[in-house]
């Protein structure tokens, strides 16, 4: 499994299991816990939840499919911007503990920007970290001015990570975001990496490129984000199948002639896009 390094020397997989979705009714939450687990087996050690899913619910199903084997996960999970005052971050970050049934979170982000100040968001993170509640702290939804303004209050180096959209139909971070990441050796995690299930699974041109390889497409849309460091992908799997054939993502590298094909279909953005948001 490729692997990628956090600013402070951590390494995690770069391809990891997303979790939006997951406990809200829809799905099964018994076949959502074997998922996760399976995809733990295949080395999708790094899981991202938020307070935000399911209203606490989603964290309350990874802290079900984690119980007994916390050793060598990296947990993730962020702050809605609405708690994330000085008191509102540390009360949410104390929830989000109790749901995951753990000691410390791996990586707290904020989910987006909201209109509580960024530095007392920074400062709440610092002291959760002081307090052992966090091991790093993040963003998310972050374009390259919020980091620029993020970097103003604080040495940018302790951002672990900036979490966004990113696949084939939604690449304009490759503009200036990414490059501004790469320099600050911030890693991108990018959200909803096989497009939601959607239309780009269908694509003509990952379906040709899929079957060239004996993958599926959202194999390709996997290896396509990976083909870049320090990206890490978090795809979000409701079943054990789909957890096991994200995983296999992690031993497919795509040929120059592939990436083109992706080029032709989804070209890379030429000028400055606005930062694309779910
Ligand atoms: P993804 O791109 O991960 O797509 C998930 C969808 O794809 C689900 O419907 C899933 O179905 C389906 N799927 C999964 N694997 C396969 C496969 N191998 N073949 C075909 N279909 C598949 O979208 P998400 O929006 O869920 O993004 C991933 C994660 O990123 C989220 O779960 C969340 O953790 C995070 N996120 C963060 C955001 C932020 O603002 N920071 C915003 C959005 C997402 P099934 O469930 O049936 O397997």
């Amino acid at each position: 499994m490729k692997r990628v390094t956090l600013p402070d020397g951590t390494s995690v997989p770069a391809l990891g299991q997303g979790t939006w979705m997951m406990a809200e009714g829809r799905g099964d939450r018994a076949a959502e816990i074997a998922a996760l687990r399976a995809g733990i087996d295949k080395g999708l050690t790094l899981i991202d939840t938020a307070e935000m899913y399911g209203d606490g619910a989603s964290e309350e199903l990874v802290g079900e499919a984690i119980a007994g084997r916390r050793d060598g996960l990296f947990i993730v999970t962020k702050v809605l911007p609405s708690n994330a005052s000085r008191i509102g971050t540390t009360m949410a970050c104390e929830h989000s503990l109790r749901r995951l049934k753990i000691d410390r979170i791996d990586l707290y982000l904020l989910h987006w920007r909201g209109g509580v100040p960024l530095t007392e968001t920074v400062e709440a993170f610092e002291a959760l970290v002081e307090a052992g509640k966090i091991a790093r702290w993040g963003v998310s939804n972050f374009d390259v001015d919020d980091l620029e303004e993020l970097g103003e209050i604080t040495d940018v180096g302790e951002c672990a990570a900036n979490q966004v959209l990113y696949n084939p139909e939604h690449r304009g971070i490759e503009y200036d975001l990414l490059p501004y990441q790469h320099t600050a050796r911030m890693p991108v995690m990018a959200y909803s990496p096989i497009g939601q299930g959607g239309r780009l699974l269908r694509s003509p041109a990952l379906v040709s490129i899929a079957r060239r390889h004996n993958a599926t497409p959202a194999q390709v849309a996997l290896a396509w984000a990976l083909r870049q460091e320090g990206v890490i992908a978090i795809p979000k799997a409701g079943t054990v199948g789909h957890a096991e054939e994200n995983a296999g993502a992690a031993a497919l590298t795509l040929t120059g002639e592939d990436i083109a094909e992706i080029d032709a279909a989804y070209p890379a953005p030429k000028r400055k896009q606005p930062l694309a948001m779910i």
